[in-house]
């Protein structure tokens, strides 16, 4: 059989739009439109006017694509006009900028006497994915032959300017615009151009394959740079899709299976306070890695179909996303430790500079300021996906509203109402222009042990399984409801030198330590804050306790990832000890031998979700 130019998706993303968010997710989208997202441009200028996307004078490298690849899909997802007004100017500029030869943006070119030295490709490839999520939710016609007419230029370009540094770590990226633009124009031209892109991108297969980086980094180079490495893990499955070689597919799992060993944390990241850090619970982890992990892992269930991808999708996005930010969404910190004991401006052992996890504007370096914000708008979109014999998929299990088409051209609404990940329940009520078959894929989480599937009350037998989704076909009647449950176990689970961390479904448990929020530089908004503790912190946990959880809000609220809003605590028992003290300024390695305090009683903790604590300890050394 001739091999397809372009193999086909396990699973295919339904357009910008047709997922909504929905309860506590719709709120965080508010809530992120109110803060940062909604409001960067107007006090920090490296995305403000004078931006070179706008024209102006101003950064003209990452950060404006960076900010739109977040803005306008928040935007167009809250159905928001004066959110979308602010977006359109960069779209205007942009698709304006276009040259007779293809080119477009800002002037990259480093010339030296006349003689163009250099060309910097990698903002280019944020724009286009900005513009692909664009064309999506308005079918706007200019963005296609643009995109072609760039697609044209850029085969010519890229010999005589192959990719580098940056570009070249990040050649998957560029990857998925030329394959969305294929799958829409068929255009065979794109497909060596994506050969060549793949030629000069940096071989993740092969590193992933044969993971080399045991220990934690010191030196500079793109292969251990946490927030390539977080993108880069999608790079051999985008790669499979041309190469259709298996390897390369296992190579993806073969990587985060070294990830996590030899760099995981109990949040579901790695690592990389700069370069790959291990596992010490006390080393950084950035957050352009945080958001862009979520878009590998997005991609990956795409293009793989294994709900494995989406069960970490759903811990990173439901712990390391929302600690890493405030409650309010006025400031986000550069570095998150999973032992998070103070966060101030101090010498703690990264690269990275002293001020790395406090909260603020732009704490170290301005990239997380400008990308973060892609994190909960590229989640929603991602919650449902459409599958390749014509039904649906869930990805997560996310309150919000899907509307598409299944079978053959049948409107479908599906209203997705829980408070999962905070509770177990998920009703998803159908409507549909016609009664129609079509296979609804109902994920289970490996977490899950005995997920019931009940239809309209009845209790489904589940037949088909198929990488980690109950695959459940029927004739299906408008106003159908399916309830979903997700009975979620407390448990502990081991980490290096037999420290614990405490997960209940998909969310990780911490102990909080109260937090005394110093604002340290003020600005007219967007301050910069210091937090110090009120409490102790080195606990030991008492493993063969049988932890208990218990429901304090009969409601989730508004901002559920807040320490007094908690909507689900563990009770679990502890004691302070003697010999787990502060190294570095952060709380030192977990003891193997943990030793209590003489008198020190056995005490009652309560842990809350990791998202919600903005001081914490996440693991502890175990007591048995
Ligand atoms: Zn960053």
């Amino acid at each position: 059989m001739e091999k397809a130019l372009l193999s086909e998706t396990m699973f295919r993303a339904l357009p910008l739009g047709s997922v909504k968010p929905a309860g506590w997710l719709l709120n965080q989208l508010h809530i992120q439109a109110e803060g940062l997202t909604g409001h960067l441009h107007e006090h920090w200028k490296d995305v403000g006017p004078d931006n070179g996307w706008l024209g102006g004078e101003g950064d003209s490298w990452e950060r404006g694509p960076y900010y739109l690849d977040g803005l306008l899909p928040l935007a167009y997802l809250l159905e928001d006009d004066h959110l979308i007004a602010k977006v359109q100017p960069w779209i205007e500029w942009t698709l304006q900028s276009q040259k007779k030869d293809g080119s477009f943006g800002p002037s990259h070119l480093k010339t030296v006497n006349t003689e163009v030295e250099d060309q910097d490709w990698w903002q280019d490839f944020i724009m286009l994915k900005v513009l692909t999520q664009y064309e999506e939710v308005t079918h706007d016609e200019r963005v296609i032959p643009f995109m072609l007419k760039y697609c044209h230029y850029l085969k010519a370009a890229l010999l005589k300017y192959p990719l580098k540094e940056w570009a070249m770590a990040r050649g998957a990226d560029l990857l998925l615009s030329i394959q969305w633009l294929y799958e829409r124009t068929g255009e065979d031209s794109l497909i060596e151009l994506a050969e060549q892109v793949r030629e000069q991108t940096m071989d993740w297969s092969t590193l992933f394959d044969h993971f080399p980086f045991w220990r934690k980094q010191k030196e500079w180079d793109h292969r251990i740079h946490v927030v390539n490495v977080a993108m880069g893990i999608k790079a051999p499955a985008v790669f499979y899709r041309q190469t259709q070689n298996d390897w390369e597919k296992e190579s993806v799992y073969k990587g985060i299976k070294s990830l996590m060993t030899y760099h995981g944390q109990a949040h579901g990241m790695f690592s990389g306070d700069e370069w790959l850090s291990g596992t010490h619970p006390s080393q950084g982890v950035e957050l352009c890695a945080v958001v862009e992990y979520m878009f590998s892992m997005e991609n990956l269930v795409r293009i793989l179909g294994d709900g494995k991808f989406a069960d970490i999708l759903e811990k990173v996005a439901f712990n390391a996303l929302p600690a890493t930010i405030s409650p309010d969404w006025d400031a986000h910190q550069y570095d998150q430790q999973v032992n998070q004991i103070i966060c101030n401006a101090a010498r703690r052992p990264w690269i990275n500079a002293p001020d790395s996890n406090i909260f603020g504007l732009e704490p170290n370096f301005g990239c997380c300021t400008s990308n973060m914000h892609q994190g909960w708008p590229k989640f929603v979109a991602s919650l449902w996906m459409a599958t390749q014999d014509k039904g649906l998929a869930a990805i997560s299990y996310a309150p919000c509203q899907v509307v598409t088409t299944v079978a053959e051209e049948v409107e479908a609404q599906l209203d997705v109402k829980t408070d999962y990940p905070f509770r177990e329940q998920v009703s998803i009520k159908l409507t549909l222009s016609e009664n129609t078959e079509f296979p609804m894929y109902l994920r289970v989480p490996e977490w899950c042990e005995a997920l019931e599937i009940k239809i309209n009350e009845e209790r489904q037998q589940v037949e088909t399984m198929n990488q980690g989704f109950a695959i459940v076909k029927r004739l299906w009647h408008d106003g159908d409801c399916i309830e979903v449950t997700l009975p979620m176990q407390v448990q502990f689970e081991e980490r290096n030198n037999l420290a614990v961390s405490v997960t209940r479904g998909p969310l990780v448990y911490a102990l909080p330590l109260g937090e005394q929020w110093v604002r340290v530089q003020e600005r007219e908004r967007f301050h910069d804050w210091e937090i110090y503790p009120k409490k102790a912190w080195h606990y030991a946990l008492l493993t063969q306790a049988e932890p208990q959880s218990r429901f304090t809000k009969d409601k989730v609220e508004r901002q559920p990832f807040a320490l007094d809003n908690a909507p689900i605590k563990l009770i679990v028992k502890g004691r302070l000890i003697s010999n787990w003290i502060m190294e570095n300024n952060s709380a030192g390695d977990p003891p193997l031998n943990p030793i209590p305090y003489p008198h020190a009683p056995i005490e009652t903790l309560e842990l809350i979700p990791y998202g919600a604590a903005r001081l914490r300890i996440a693991e502890f050394p175990a007591l048995y």
